[in-house]
């Protein structure tokens, strides 16, 4: 696997595209509560354990509040998962690449991607996607669309990944677009 792609700017560039569409269509529809019309309220964010020159990407949430109620409005987003502190795109693939925990696996994430993750974050995550993730409303809704995904012995997230064709890059931009209704809207889980 070639994880080059994460420390390509155009990458990073191609998800904040995405997220500035997803947050117009939000924009769009209005408050849920009252209709009124939404501000931009963007939330700062300091994301924790990537290398430096890609936290700019990862500086902010696209986010907005009602003018009327001051109901907030928190778009899905194909780089935020949610309040983890690790942007989508990582939290994602070391999820994908390490099935089981050991020293030596937490060493390569290190090495390969400058990113430390702890063992307790890790057991977290391992925990969330084999006990939690099957039972949010949003793999219940979507299931019936990757039949293959939920009957096989790979664990979540990868074999969710694996649905997907092309480049290691291209099936990321299509995981991270599968999963973004997790992290916000009325199918918010993370
Ligand atoms: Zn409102």
């Amino acid at each position: 696997m070639s994880q080059i792609f994460l420390f390509n700017a155009s990458f990073h560039l191609f998800l904040i595209q995405i997220d500035q569409e997803i947050a117009t269509k939000t924009r769009e529809q209005g408050c849920i509560c009252c209709g009124g019309k939404l501000h931009a309220a963007d939330y700062p964010r300091s994301p924790v354990g990537i290398p430096s020159e890609l936290r700019d990407y990862f500086d902010e949430r696209l986010s907005f509040c009602c003018a009327v109620c001051r109901h907030r409005a928190t778009p899905p987003s194909v780089r935020f998962f949610g309040r983890r502190w690790y942007p989508a795109p990582f939290h994602l693939l070391i999820c994908v690449l390490m099935c089981g925990i050991n020293e030596r696996r937490l060493s390569q994430i290190k090495r390969h991607f400058g990113i430390t993750v702890n063992e307790s974050t890790w057991k977290r995550w391992r925990k969330w996607w084999s006990n939690e993730f099957e039972e949010t409303a949003f793999w219940r809704k979507e299931k019936g669309l990757m039949p293959n995904a939920g009957i096989t012995d790979t664990p979540f997230p990868r074999a969710l990944l694996n649905e997907f064709h092309g480049t290691l890059e291209k099936k990321m931009q299509f995981l991270l677009r599968l999963l973004s209704p997790l992290t916000g809207g009325i199918l918010r889980a993370v």
